[in-house]
């Protein structure tokens, strides 16, 4: 959710060690996810990935027994080793992406909230993002653009301050917005001196049924169909100061630093970016491991030529080639997860890599299970096909998988590699 990364490394005594031995608390939430993922998202997940609709009364749901809402984030991310966010990530993304999504989008928006905000800041608008468990809602984070995905500094959207109101007046459209029109709260990124880039940039909270901002059209999606994912527009958005995440007082000293040219925050910026990636990489093992299980299962059941497919090479070694690269996979994630958290440095992109990694292993080992499936992995009747769907998103959003690689080999170089 958010990151540690800001913080002065720990003290070393008091850091958690880096282990792979889960603590009772960490199992106990695993297998309560776990159970909440196979007992409630899995028999829902063909249903809601052909409505192509957000599954309130499952959101509902999970708000009701407490995975969803302000205690269970606070609950997962308050694990000192930094590893329970990701582990119930994986085990939720096992039962279904989609439903995934519709619960987990929300945290995008709350740990910009957590990362940017002033305490006040958090204590206001972070509940409003999750809503009651009786009536749950969802929040938007809103970054990407028509014309500003992978280079985020060319943000259009603008921000301008109107002094007599202590107001801020947005502008633009935002695309590709998770919950985008649906959010109780949008956490919308703007421009507020593009000659700066990314440097003139800052987020700010438009809070529910703020004029002005509407949601433009709703993507029909290839995987993750149960999240909602729009376009979102900003005609006069007016919003108090308050809104500004920081304050006015820390953006106005940014601005100054960038326009003398002092050296910039992108390393913190940085290290944020790479302590939230192991989440996402956990969400993709989740469905990796879904398609491998469920491959590993069928591979012993169907019989050819008078035998269990697994009792070919070629199915087993790749079953065997399955498991190795999403265990390696987890490794990774769990490594960054643990680095984000107790405020370790990331040195050669370790948070990217995890993302990298869990990726392309996710639509990677999809592809070989519809594969081991044959026919049947090719049909909506089994669940294959929609786990591969699911997985190609993690190669595009949260930067994709060109994108990570420049983040890693400019780390690993110390140069501006284009
Ligand atoms: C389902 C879904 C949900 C999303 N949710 C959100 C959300 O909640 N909030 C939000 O703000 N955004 C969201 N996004 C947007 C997502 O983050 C962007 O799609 C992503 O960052 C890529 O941007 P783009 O689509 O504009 O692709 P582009 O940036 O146009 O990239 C196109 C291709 O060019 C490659 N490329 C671009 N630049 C380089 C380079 N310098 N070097 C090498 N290759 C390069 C890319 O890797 C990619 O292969 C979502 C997208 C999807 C599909």
């Amino acid at each position: 959710m958010s990151t540690t990364a800001d913080a002065a490394p720990a003290d070393a005594e008091q850091t958690p060690a880096f282990s792979l031995e889960l603590s009772q608390d960490q199992r106990d939430i695993r297998d309560w996810v776990h159970g909440f993922a196979a007992g409630v998202l899995r028999p829902a997940a063909h249903e809601w990935d052909e409505r192509e609709e957000t599954p309130w009364p499952i959101i509902q749901e999970a708000a009701k027994i407490g995975l969803y809402g302000f205690e269970a984030m606070g609950q997962f991310h308050s694990d000192p080793t930094g590893l329970t966010m990701a582990i119930a990530n994986e085990e939720l993304f096992w039962g279904d992406a989609g439903i995934g999504m519709a619960i987990m989008g929300t945290s995008l928006a709350v740990a910009s909230i957590f990362g940017s905000g002033t305490p006040e800041q958090m204590g206001e608008f972070i509940p409003q993002c999750f809503g009651t468990a009786d009536e749950p809602q969802v929040a938007s984070f809103c970054v990407s653009e028509p014309d500003a995905g992978s280079d985020v500094s060319a943000l259009r959207t603008t921000a301008k301050y109107d002094a007599a109101k202590d107001e801020w007046v947005l502008n633009g459209q935002k695309a590709w917005a998770t919950n985008g029109g649906i959010a109780n709260i949008h956490v919308v990124v703007a421009t507020v001196d593009r000659t700066l880039g990314s440097r003139g940039q800052a987020a700010f909270v438009i809070p529910p049924d703020t004029p002005g901002l509407t949601q433009g059209t709703k993507v029909k999606k290839h995987g993750l169909r149960a999240s909602h994912t729009a376009d979102v527009f900003l005609d006069d958005v007016r919003v108090p100061g308050r809104c500004l995440l920081g304050g006015k007082e820390k953006l106005d000293a940014k601005l100054a630093r960038a326009r003398e040219g002092a050296s910039s925050k992108s390393q913190t910026a940085m290290q944020t970016f790479e302590a939230t990636r192991p989440v996402v990489g956990a969400q993709a093992i989740g469905i990796a491991r879904a398609a491998y299980e469920y491959a590993l299962e069928y591979a012993g059941q169907r019989q050819q030529f008078g035998r269990a497919i697994i009792e070919n090479q070629s199915i087993a070694f790749a079953l065997a080639d399955m498991k190795m690269e999403i265990d390696a996979a987890r490794l990774l994630v769990w490594r960054a997860a643990w680095m984000g958290r107790t405020g370790q440095r990331f040195t050669a992109a370790e948070g990217s890599m995890s993302k990298l990694k869990a990726g392309e292993v996710a639509v990677w080992a999809t592809e070989r299970a519809i594969q081991i499936l044959g026919g049947n992995g090719y049909t909506r009747e089994f669940p294959v096909e929609r786990w591969h769907r699911d997985a190609k998103i993690y190669t595009i959003f949260e930067g994709t998988s060109e994108i990570q690689r420049l983040v890693i080999a400019r780390a690993i170089s110390g140069r501006q590699i284009a």
